[in-house]
């Protein structure tokens, strides 16, 4: 018999492995090339050429027992921490040395760490709706409680007031994520400030601190040169999570960090904390040829140019057609107003034309439906005139 925690998980998780292998169904009977399957954050812009060659090359030169071995420290190597800090250092102007650094196994890794770090039962744990659905498994797996904030339907920026007043003594952490997954904004200096000031009302009127998590998995993938705020400099207690999955098209290498600076409130202790919590949750260490190749890679891109020739094919097609959104300003998403209140029934009718898109009740949205557009080109090409035959249903 399976837990009670996991006969919901594995419940919950139908939904997603249903599109999964709806997808495959489609593609089997339609061909791949006549299924658009917009449901997967999976980046499909190769990995910069540079990966490559850093595997080649830290395989060909590195001492294979010190390569594959368990590294040291179970926050990483101690050289790319150091590199990792080195660089967000020149580039946001921030002070972080290597003790700041945990490496992690991505971002999902790192949130764990993280929350099983901070977190005693019953918990709070603030979202701003709409939002990666699997906060809510994490937060559940140190028995925390998602306090949801819910969504600003006219310009996705998280609604401060309602913020304000669901803070409570029992708040130990608020996540965001900017560039935002699944509605691709990017919360402005102005919103980061706001919020930084209420957090630091709300710890001195409950004498607690609150944790700010930065979730920052997209913050290489920003348009028209759009500036993403660093949050460390805005509010005191921030911690960073980042990962490689999407900056160098690397999600199943499972790499990236942590940053809980000096300034974090028992920052020393959080550090070792992390430290623990990676050993114990049966990470260890984060692959530790994966470490190499980052450090080796941390000035390299992703071909954002890519993503952005589809974010305008994409968004300027569904507008013409009369959907409704709003333009992402970063990530690989678009969140657009489902026809009927009621988007699940909207993303089934759109399986009738072979579009595969996710219903915004997944993200804590309903009414609203995200897809994903890391995918080729001509997919986004060939799809418009299918969405054109799904907008005619609903006029
Ligand atoms: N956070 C957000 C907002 C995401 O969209 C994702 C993945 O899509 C993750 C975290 C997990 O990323 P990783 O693959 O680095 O674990």
């Amino acid at each position: 018999m399976i837990s009670k925690k996991m006969e919901n998980m594995v419940a919950n998780s139908s939904a997603i492995r249903a599109m999964f292998e709806e997808g495959n169904r489609l593609a089997a009977k339609y061909g791949a090339e006549n299924v658009f399957d917009f449901s997967l954050g999976n980046p499909n812009v190769p990995a910069p050429e540079a990966v490559k060659k850093a595997m080649i090359e830290i395989l060909s030169e590195e001492d294979p027992i010190v390569l594959h071995g368990y590294t040291n420290s179970n926050a990483g190597y101690e050289d790319v921490r150091q590199a990792v800090a080195d660089s967000l250092n020149e580039r946001f102007g921030t002070n972080f040395a290597s003790r700041n650094i945990t490496m992690t196994v991505g971002a999902a890794g790192g949130l764990n760490v993280i929350l099983k770090s901070l977190l005693n039962p019953g918990d709070e744990v603030v979202v701003f709706a709409p939002y990666f659905g699997e906060y809510r498994s994490y937060a559940d797996n140190y028995d925390g409680v998602i306090v949801e904030i819910s969504p600003d339907t006219e310009t996705f920026q998280p609604k401060l007031d309602e913020f304000e007043k669901k803070l409570s003594p029992k708040t130990k952490a608020v996540i965001v994520n900017t560039p935002n997954n699944p509605t691709g904004v990017v919360y402005s200096e102005e919103t980061i400030q706001k919020l930084a000031t209420i957090l630091e009302k709300k710890q001195k009127e409950f004498g607690t601190e609150i944790y700010l998590i930065s979730d920052e998995p997209y913050r290489e993938l920003a348009y028209d040169g759009v500036e993403v705020p660093y949050l460390t400099k805005y509010y005191a207690n921030t911690v960073v999570g980042y990962s490689f999955s999407k900056s160098l098209s690397l999600p199943g290498e499972r790499i990236g960090y942590l940053v809980i600076p000096d300034e974090v409130a028992d920052s020393e202790k959080l550090n070792a904390a992390a430290n623990v919590a990676t050993r114990i949750l049966g990470f260890v260490n984060a692959p530790t040829l994966q470490q190499k190749v980052v450090k080796a890679c941390l000035n390299e891109k992703t071909d954002i140019s890519y993503y952005d020739r589809n974010r305008e094919t994409l968004y300027n097609g569904l507008k013409e057609l009369g959907f409704e959104c709003i333009k992402p300003e970063g990530a690989f998403y678009l969140f657009v107003k489902s026809p009927v209140a009621d988007e699940k029934e909207f993303c089934n009718t759109a399986k009738k034309y072979n579009i595969l898109i996710v219903p915004g009740s997944s993200f804590g949205c309903p009414g609203y439906v995200r897809m994903a557009y890391c995918v080729a080109y001509e997919t986004i090409v060939n799809a418009l005139p299918k969405f054109a035959e799904l907008a005619r249903e609903y006029r």
